[in-house]
């Protein structure tokens, strides 16, 4: 079926005088990737100057988030620590902040804390954590990074809508 429709297309290109049937059906394929792609996959990037390559992310409700945290730089976790930690609405990220620089031993989450909706890996240059985890519900929250000192520079909104 598929030759006699190629087939067909050849013939009716051959007498129209458009021998070029490629790039329409190549534009017809990357729309489709493009279209079908997840919104709610999100690569956020990091690096050794302490900062988010985003200050705002954008997610829809009722669905799964996959987010990627990427550590663009070069320097050790042991220094340039970051991770991505997506906090409940009504959370004050200071002090959040200030509980989590005592929980080294837990990669700067606050073991009893309930004011974390998701967290990724702590990770240094050259590393990547990747979570999945459902979209909370439609409003906006702030995400930072954990390590200690960084949530002042480190941070950002998370709209789900
Ligand atoms: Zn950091």
């Amino acid at each position: 079926m598929k030759k006699i429709v190629w087939g067909f297309a050849l013939i009716m290109c051959a007498s129209c005088g458009n021998n070029t049937p490629k790039p329409a059906e190549q534009d017809a394929e990357n729309t489709e990737v493009t279209t079908s792609g997840d919104e709610n996959t999100i690569t956020l990037n990091s690096d050794d100057r302490m900062m988010f390559d985003r200050k705002e992310i954008r997610v829809k409700a009722g669905k799964k988030v996959t987010l990627t945290l990427k550590h663009i730089g070069k320097m050790p976790k042991n220094a340039m620590g970051h991770n991505f930690v997506l906090l409940k609405k009504g959370t004050d990220i200071s002090s959040f902040g200030i509980k989590a620089m005592t929980a080294s031993d837990n990669q700067y989450i606050p073991k009893e804390s309930d004011e974390v909706i998701a967290h990724t890996d702590l990770i240094g240059g050259g590393e990547s954590s990747t979570i999945t985890f459902d979209a909370p519900e439609i409003g906006e929250y702030d995400f930072i990074c954990s390590f200690p000192g960084h949530y002042a520079m480190m941070k950002g909104k998370f709209i789900v809508e």
